[in-house]
């Protein structure tokens, strides 16, 4: 007989992807098993989003000390237990996931925590602790994610040399710490730890950091972190690595020339790559890129149309809003609704100091596209909240069409850029105009004055502009 149980829809993997994806699916009526064989909220709330951002905030509560006798203020410098840090935060994820395993109940969702593979292209067979158990699905979503990339010249081993993974969980403060990659990820653990009092390097290849990021933006980035102590090389490879007496050295080509650098811990972000090994894709006619990453269409259909894939698997920035939107659509498509990926508008934020938030197009690619281009930008240094705050530093900017005035994309390095980019996304997102921003009223004193002041600007009528 036939040994596997019939579900409409099989979700693999319960990261930002998987677990909205199984409810939505289930908002709309299906049937939904979803399976993670590790912890629900993946990435973004066990190891990535959730932990790195508890972390950085210690770390700007830390070094806001370093600021409070300019208020009068007195106090002595903090004293960190890394132990304590590390339960905070833990309690943070334990509460988020917990909310995710109770969303997942309620709307109806069957969790099955093991390995999933492809039988066949509708079957999946799951490695549960107590055996094996069959599914025979109508349509799949494979969410499974991605994970650090290692560099063969520096392997990781967990005590050493170590992924963002490991490093959000230390326990002990390291003395000295190189940060191999100057993306994101290494920009953000690498300010926290500069910022707990660690002395940081950071290595990146390309020649400048965030590749990608306009570099005025990362501009500003670079001027805080130097002012943080932190050692900057770009044009440098990892060579080779050595451990002797317990710490890494590691040889680093930088611009040419090799040097040595000898750190306690070395953490390497230099990428992720998609976890496509292992679900025996080929199974159900599914081939990865050369990369590794699932190709799919603008609902997140694969090459077989009964099976999805969605989040850091498929194409795009590996982020986790994309992740989730993109869940909304393959269960809405699933449930035989009209949604389509519109990602011509997707945020990204990168949460340094300041932290940097983007959101649509760039002043080269609206040229590039054919715009008259119309600009406007704004300091935060004279925007009153900002001073208050004492984060003066950045500036938001804003590209629209030069014709109709619609904003075309937003670019902010400053205070809680990561907030103020929320609005610029419901702007794009509704053809909002440049008039549409500087019309109405921000509330005073507070930091999205800089957008209507930054959209005023290109329009000639910024009042606190000289
Ligand atoms: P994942 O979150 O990777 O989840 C995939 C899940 O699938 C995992 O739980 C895994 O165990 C499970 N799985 C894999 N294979 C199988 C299988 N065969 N069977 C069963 N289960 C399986 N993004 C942001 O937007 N903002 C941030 O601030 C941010 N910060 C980050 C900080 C760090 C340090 C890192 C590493 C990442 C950060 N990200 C951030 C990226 C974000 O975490 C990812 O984009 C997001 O988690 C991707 O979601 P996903 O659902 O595609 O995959």
């Amino acid at each position: 007989g036939d040994i596997a149980q019939e579900v409409q829809v099989a979700v693999i993997g319960g990261g930002p992807g998987g677990y909205v994806a199984a409810i939505r699916a289930a908002q709309l009526g299906k049937e939904v098993v979803l399976v993670e064989k590790a912890d629900l909220g993946g990435v973004c709330l066990n190891v990535g989003c959730i932990p790195s951002k508890a972390l950085i905030h210690a770390a700007n509560t830390a070094a806001g000390f370093a600021h409070a006798s300019e208020m009068g203020l007195h106090t002595a410098a903090p004293e960190l237990d890394m132990p304590k840090l590390q339960t905070w935060k833990n309690g943070i994820v334990q509460k988020l996931t917990g909310g995710v395993s109770t969303l997942l109940k309620q709307n109806g969702v069957t969790v099955t925590k093991g390995s999933a593979l492809f039988m066949t292209d509708d079957r999946i067979a799951v490695e549960t602790a107590s055996g094996m158990e069959y599914y025979r699905f109508d349509q799949a979503i494979i969410a499974a994610g991605s994970r650090p990339l290692q560099l063969p010249s520096l392997p990781f081993d967990g005590e050493h040399i170590l992924s963002s993974t490991e490093a959000l969980q230390l326990t002990e403060l390291p003395r000295e710490l190189l940060v191999i990659g100057g993306g994101y990820i290494g920009l953000e653990l690498g300010t926290a730890f500069a910022k707990l009092g660690t002395r940081v390097t950071i290595a990146e290849m390309a020649s400048d950091l965030l590749p990608g990021i306009d570099p005025a933006l990362v501009r500003i980035v670079k001027k805080n972190l130097r002012r943080l102590g932190v050692t900057l090389l770009t044009e440098t490879e990892a060579r080779a690595h050595a451990i002797e007496n317990g710490r890494v050295q590691v040889t680093l080509r930088e611009k040419g020339a090799d040097k040595t650098i000898t750190a306690d811990k070395v953490l390497v972000t230099v990428g992720r790559r998609p976890n496509t090994e292992g679900l025996d894709l080929d199974r159900a006619g599914l081939h990865p890129d050369e990369k590794g990453f699932l190709p799919t269409d603008g609902q997140g259909r694969t090459a077989n149309p009964n099976i999805f894939a969605i989040g850091d698997i498929t194409h795009g920035p590996m982020l986790a809003h994309k992740a989730s939107k993109e869940g909304i659509i393959a269960a809405e498509a699933i449930a035989g609704l009209n949604s389509q990926k519109d990602m011509a508008c997707l945020p990204a934020v990168i949460f340094t100091d300041p932290e940097i938030a983007v959101c649509g197009l760039t002043e080269a690619e609206a040229r590039e596209q054919g715009y008259a281009v119309k600009t406007g930008q704004f300091p935060f240094a004279v925007n009153g909240r900002a001073l208050t705050t004492g984060a003066g530093d950045g500036y938001c900017r804003i590209v629209a069409d030069g014709d109709s005035g619609v904003v075309l994309g937003v670019h902010i390095v400053g205070p809680e850029a990561s907030s103020l980019i929320g609005e610029a996304a419901l702007a794009i997102e509704m053809g909002a105009t440049l008039e549409d921003l500087h019309l109405t009223v921000h509330p005073h004193p507070t930091l999205t004055e800089v957008l209507m002041e930054a959209a005023a600007d290109a329009d000639g009528a910024a009042i606190h502009l000289a």
